[in-house]
């Protein structure tokens, strides 16, 4: 068989240059010794799932501490899944998310381009050569003799795919293969794969630990009928001309990872160092199972943006599940920069990682309780400028009201912050009732009509703004005697049955009416920020809709 001959019939690309072309455009990159070089390379669905967030840390944090390149690399070799914006979908949520890439799509970088569809001659310049060298060959089976080889791979409880007996096109002769050409069958390219799987191999996986990898026996797709190259081949060639050191990637991958093997070694690349991290997991009945796109909203990168999570609350979080010791070092170093932790792919979990929405939540109420009111003010605002409707946008004209406000409900001055606030979302609506325009009550009291009624009345008769806390509080106290509720607590609890309830009761109705809430911050504060004249109409407010 003349290969050379078969290689310039089979790809035809006129800009294809020699191989050595292509390691001197591409040279090794000049960094210091341990120095990793690790890579981001998402498909763009324009879906961006937490797990690669979770794979995009990892890979940033190690890059990054080893004075290494983190690199974006877009695989958009399948068209149907490829979709508009996607791209910017992926920077816009990376970099809410704090992870910053050196180079890559949409960036500058002389290991460009990095959008895999504009590197067709480098893959093609390769495809060719393992032709020439005999360990590649055109397929031109059918769609339906493939289906009918799986049919009687399942029937016969074989193992599936092109290899062996089942590799028909591999062993065409130059005739065949010509009058197949000339008769304009349509084919793609597949290795010639020197594997056997009857032998394995022990694999140092930087995540997982030692692992036995069996050898690839697949003659798998290396280009598709319309040149494009699949996944295996094209990430082969960039992560060897990107000058990738370490990939860091999710577990569905260790599965081909023999076939990566192979076509490194065939392509004459070295192989980089591979870390399969686990899939992120929640616990979904009684079982545990992967966070998924379908059933799960928070599987959505999109997701913790629409909430208005803090991203240094997520980014903790995450951190959480990629090392076992860093909680322990967040508990030392409470207010210490992230990027600060020592982090290590040793320490990264070999099996699944819990999602726990409740730990996020903890978290994140620990994060925002510790920002100042008007850091707040600024977070929630540009949560509500994107996601927020116009009457919460309205929130934000009087800012010193709303930092008032921020004061109260973070617990801003006091000996212990409040930890009401999780997230933006949560946030703008637990304090929507200090603005008329969302004032929406639904008043629930413990108490009958006629005492509601009558303990808001002689409320509303003898407040004052002027009052201090105490001054205010005597007047609660005040109500609550003239109406049969017990003053002294000490005599409330030695007799309960004597009285229909004590003065927190009768502050109770006093925050329901003004709040529409049974639970909020001090009452005596609240009424300050609204003031009196609003006070005084939510009280007359509550008595009307008794
Ligand atoms: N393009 C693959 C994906 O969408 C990347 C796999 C890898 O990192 O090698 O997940």
């Amino acid at each position: 068989m003349d290969w050379n001959r078969l290689a310039d019939a089979l790809i035809q690309d006129d800009n294809v240059k020699a191989l050595e072309e292509y390691e001197k455009q591409y040279p090794e990159r000049a960094l210091e010794k341990g120095a990793q070089v690790t890579r981001l390379a998402p498909s763009p669905t324009g879906f961006m799932h937490i797990g690669n967030l979770y794979v995009a840390l990892a890979n940033e944090r190690i890059a990054h501490q080893s004075g290494g390149v983190f690199y974006l690399r877009i695989e958009d070799t399948d068209e149907k899944r490829k979709v508009e914006g996607a791209v910017e979908v992926i920077h816009k949520s990376l970099k809410y998310f704090g992870v910053k890439f050196d180079e890559g799509a949409d960036l500058c970088g002389e290991y460009g381009p990095y959008y895999q569809r504009q590197r067709a001659e480098i893959y093609h310049a390769y495809a060719k050569e393992l032709i020439r060298q005999g360990l590649a060959y055109p397929c031109f089976c059918t769609e339906e003799d493939l289906e009918k080889t799986r049919e009687y791979q399942t029937e016969n409880k074989l193992l599936p795919g092109y290899y062996g007996e089942f590799a028909k096109c591999r062993n065409l002769t130059e005739e065949e293969i010509y009058a197949n050409l000339a008769a304009g069958k349509k084919y793609v390219i597949r290795l010639r794969s020197q594997g056997d799987v009857n032998v394995k191999h022990t694999f140092r996986d930087e995540v997982k630990g030692e692992i036995t990898v069996t050898e690839n026996n697949q003659d798998v797709v290396i280009l598709k009928s319309d040149g494009i190259p699949t996944y295996h081949f094209a990430h082969a060639i960039d992560d060897h001309f990107m000058r990738t050191t370490l990939v860091i990637r999710g577990e569905e991958w260790l599965s081909s990872l023999p076939i990566h093997i192979e076509l490194f070694k065939v392509l004459g690349f070295r192989l980089p160092k591979y870390g399969h991290n686990c899939s992120i997991q929640k616990i979904g009945g009684e079982t545990r199972r992967k966070l998924s796109k379908r059933k799960d909203p928070e599987a959505s990168l999109n997701y913790y943006r629409e909430q208005g999570y803090h991203p240094e609350a997520v980014r903790t979080y995450m951190m959480t599940l990629l090392n076992s010791n860093f909680e322990e070092w967040l508990l030392k170093n409470p207010d210490t920069p992230l990027d600060e932790f020592k982090y290590s792919i040793g320490k990264m979990g070999k099996s699944g990682a819990l999602f726990d929405i409740v730990k996020l939540n903890d978290i994140s109420k620990t994060y925002m309780s510790k920002l100042s009111e008007t850091e707040m003010y600024d977070f929630l605002k540009t949560w509500v400028d994107e996601f927020g409707n116009d009457t919460q946008k309205a929130y934000f004209a009087d800012k010193e009201y709303l930092c008032k406000v921020l004061v109260l409900c973070m617990g801003v001055g006091s000996k212990k912050r409040r930890k009401d606030f999780i997230c933006a979302k949560q946030a703008v609506e637990m304090i929507a009732y200090f603005f008329d325009n969302s004032f929406a009550p639904v008043y629930e009291y413990r108490f009958d009509k006629a005492t509601v009624n009558s303990v808001l009345q002689g409320f509303a008769a003898i407040y004052d703004e002027a009052d201090d806390n105490s001054a205010w509080f005597d007047k609660v106290k005040k109500v609550a005697g003239d109406n049969g509720f017990a003053t002294d607590m000490k005599e409330y609890k030695a007799n309960p049955d004597a009285f229909p309830g004590n003065v927190s009761d009768v502050a109770e109705m006093l925050r329901i009416a003004t709040t529409g809430l049974s639970n909020t911050p001090d009452l005596w504060t609240i009424m300050q920020i609204l003031g009196k004249e609003r006070t005084l109409a939510r009280l007359s407010a509550a008595m009307i809709n008794l």
